[in-house]
């Protein structure tokens, strides 16, 4: 350890602490025997595979958890990149977060670099989406503004003439804006990257001319030379060290965009988000109202062949004019079912008649209906196999076409940009296809064996005053995903986070990243250096009413905040479990002697993070008391240490209810099976969420807060005294009667 010691040392913002040692050092360990040698890769597409010792090369994966202020990120850092470079390997990091990826690429990756003896090379990977695509842009920027747009979205609204002119208006305003990024991409002004524009711009413009796989032909483009994101892939190329998001690195795997997992070292921080964004991942969808980009498809399709010389040999209007039709019909059954819902006509009774708008930012969430056990029902058989089918049979065509139209490109570069356009023409169809015939394959597969039956649910929504419906699938397992399609490629690994155990094992977040029973796992729980019980108390709140009882419960929990917010002095977070609950809480603050309150307190959503962040920091700064006010996201994202959080309030243990339809479906099969889903499933997660809720409080080693969760379940229940386990050694007390009393552990 000494090399490291005395590394850390060297580098500027980095400091060695026990936990920081404790963690290298389990790194070093686990990945030392790591095998490089080609000769036995894992197959990829084998469908079960149970890792075992001794098959295939020896793989490492190191899983932490560091608690807050073990300095993660320089443990990592500073142990895999020396190892990797002197392997000649790269190294991946992956997080969930900008923020963290913004720390790693502007602080603890150049500080890391200057120290070493050879600085090595870093960049952050950004999506395709993320660059514009400049042949688009160009033939956008220069189009008749009332012509055909070849890569026009389906637009939402009506089609009366008011709409119509409304919306040539807006071709020409969006024309001025694409001229105006073309001269920046000309002028070296702008390098393409959406972030890097001094306006963000919406997503409806920037959709449009966003680079895009399916409608790219890479090195045949004419405009490859100069194209943002190749010349930013190129530098990637150079680079030794990649940050990454969770999500990219996920949607590429086998597309060669990165580095191969299984040629270089992998580290996943804030590895706790892993299950959830391989669940979005895998989750397919169609959308059976907005269809006409099927009317659209036969004439792009002879477009094309016309200009291949192609046979297309099926009757493309027949095929397209056939999904259309089932998809009608089955949004015809659909909607019969939607309406049966209640949450229906109260989404309907609630939406802003034409003209009226919707205040603030408040969108309601989409009615969600599922199928229970993934049946579908019997009628819709024919139509979903109908389209399947015929989705199939264009799908050829298409790769057909594109098959003939690169090799064309390839023949003749002069026509590239002939073949180029074309080739886009059919691009901007393809993923819709591709949706159609994925999501109706998965509605028709009927669970194998003792695999649970994949979730599949419709979603109903007002958008703009218009209906629109879709029907999606889902595996249930993100484990057996992760297994699949990301495990079998990693040789070596860190996995991290300041939370992946909950109740105080491991188990539950191995289970759901899909590394149970993996042998080449080696599990470590370094402790946060703070004194939690010195430092911090979490007081336990004992109500008179049940916190199910939620009315009563809310009444009496508020009147207690209430009179607890009058005690902060300086910041202060609050935690709600749903925005109806902070509402009330709002609401609870205009009324009497709480008025005086209402001045210190900031609302997420009223104005961006970032600029409740600043007020909140700036009120502090100034001696003022602030509050902040948060769901979720601020339970598990914000970084308030001293003075800017001495309080955190948790007005209900969050649990994460199986509500999605993907959790609903997996609770269902856990209990077919004889198995609890309450104890398997929901408390551990809440257990999760609990542990990041409360890790707003202590952020450095001198700070002092108090944590003060309302709700009593926490003491009373077996499972609250099993999530509490998982927390860090806190005071705990019980409060009774207005008293904090100690409670013995
Ligand atoms: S190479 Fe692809 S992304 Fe780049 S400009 Fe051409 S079509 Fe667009």
């Amino acid at each position: 350890m000494g090399a490291f010691d005395h590394m850390v040392s060297q580098v500027k913002g980095f400091r060695s602490r026990p936990g920081q040692r404790d963690m290298a050092a389990h790194i070093a360990q686990t990945l030392a025997d790591v095998a490089w040698e080609d000769d036995t890769p894992q197959p990829a597409q084998q469908a079960d595979w149970v890792p075992s010792a001794g098959v295939g090369p020896v793989r490492g994966i190191a899983v932490v958890q560091a608690g807050t202020g073990v300095g993660k990120s320089a443990a990592y850092a500073a142990t895999v990149i020396p190892l990797a470079l002197a392997q000649q390997k790269r190294v991946i990091i992956s997080t969930a977060t900008v923020a963290l990826q913004e720390q790693l690429i502007a602080k603890d990756l150049p500080a890391l670099s200057a120290a070493l003896p050879h600085p090595f090379a870093f960049a952050l990977a950004k999506g395709r989406g993320r660059y514009v695509c400049r042949l688009k842009l160009e033939q956008l920027a220069t189009a008749d503004p009332d012509g055909v747009d070849l890569f026009d979205a389906d637009m939402v609204g009506s089609s009366d003439a008011a709409s119509s002119e409304r919306n040539s208006q807006r071709r020409e305003e969006r024309g001025a804006l694409y001229e105006r990024w073309c001269a920046d991409l000309d002028a070296g002004h702008w390098d393409g990257d959406r972030d890097r524009l001094a306006e963000p711009p919406s997503g409806e413009w920037w959709a449009p001319v966003a680079a895009e796989r399916h409608t790219c032909t890479a090195r045949h483009c004419p405009a490859y030379n100069s194209c943002s994101y190749y010349q930013a892939r190129a530098r990637l190329a150079q680079a030794q060290v990649i940050v990454v998001n969770h999500d990219l690195l996920l949607s590429t795997l086998g597309l060669r965009a990165l580095p191969a997992p299984d040629d270089c070292y992998v580290i996943f921080d804030e590895a706790h988000h892993l299950s959830s964004v391989a669940q979005g991942q895998f989750t397919s969808a169609m959308d059976w109202m907005r269809t006409q980009w099927l009317d659209r498809l036969p004439r792009a399709v002879e477009d094309v062949a016309a200009g291949i010389q192609y046979t297309v040999g099926v009757d493309v209007t027949q095929l397209s004019k056939s999904i259309k039709s089932a998809q009608g019909e089955l949004a015809r059954m659909g909607m019969m079912r939607i309406a049966q819902q209640p949450a229906w006509t109260a989404l309907v009774s609630r939406t802003p008649r034409s003209g009226e708008r919707r205040e603030g930012n408040d969108h309601p969430p989409p009615v969600i209906d599922r199928l229970d056990q993934g049946a579908l029902p019997s009628e819709w058989v024919p139509w979903i196999e109908s389209l399947q089918n015929d989705a199939s049979a264009l799908l050829k065509v298409f790769e057909g076409m594109a098959t003939q139209l690169k090799a064309q490109a390839r023949d003749n570069p002069g026509d590239a940009p002939r073949l180029a356009q074309l080739y886009s023409r059919l691009g901007v169809l393809a993923p819709r296809l591709q949706s159609v015939e994925e999501t109706a394959r998965r509605w028709l597969e009927a669970p194998v064996g003792q695999q649970p039956p994949l979730a599949k649910w419709l979603e109903a929504q007002v958008n703009n005053g218009l209906v629109t419906l879709s029907a999606h699938a889902c595996p249930v397992q993100p484990g057996q995903l992760l297994r699949h399609h990301l495990w079998q490629r990693v040789r070596a690994a860190v996995v991290t986070s300041a939370s992946l155990t909950t109740c105080g094992t491991f188990d539950h977040f191995l289970r759901e990243s899909g590394l149970y029973g993996d042998p080449a796992v080696s599990t470590r729980e370094v402790q946060s250096p703070f004194n939690h019980a010195e430092q911090g108390r979490l007081v336990v709140v004992q109500t008179q009413a049940d916190p199910k009882d939620v009315e009563a419960y809310t009444h009496e929990m508020l009147a207690t905040l209430m009179v607890d917010l009058q005690q902060v002095e300086r910041g202060a977070l609050v935690l709600f479990t749903s925005r109806a609950q902070m509402k009330q809480a709002l609401l609870a603050l205009e009324q009497g002697a709480n008025r005086d309150l209402r001045e210190r307190v900031l609302v997420q959503g009223d104005a961006s993070r970032t600029v409740l962040l600043q007020r909140h920091g700036d009120r502090v700064a100034s001696g003022l008391a602030s509050i902040l006010f948060g769901l979720q996201s601020f339970g598990e994202g914000l970084d308030l240490p001293g003075e800017l959080c001495e309080w955190v309030f948790i007005t209900k243990l969050p649990f994460a209810s199986p509500s999605d339809p993907v959790g609903q479906a997996r609770a269902d099969w856990v209990k077919a099976q004889g198995r609890d889903p309450f104890s398997e499933l929901v408390v551990p997660a809440t257990g999760a969420r609990l542990l990041q809720w409360t890790g707003r409080a202590l952020r450095t080693e001198n700070d002092q807060a108090v944590v003060v969760c309302y709700d009593p379940r926490l003491l009373r229940q077996a499972y609250g005294r099993r999530m509490l386990q998982g927390l860090p050694p806190y005071r705990l007390q019980r409060r009774v009667n207005g008293q904090d009393v100690d409670v013995n552990p």
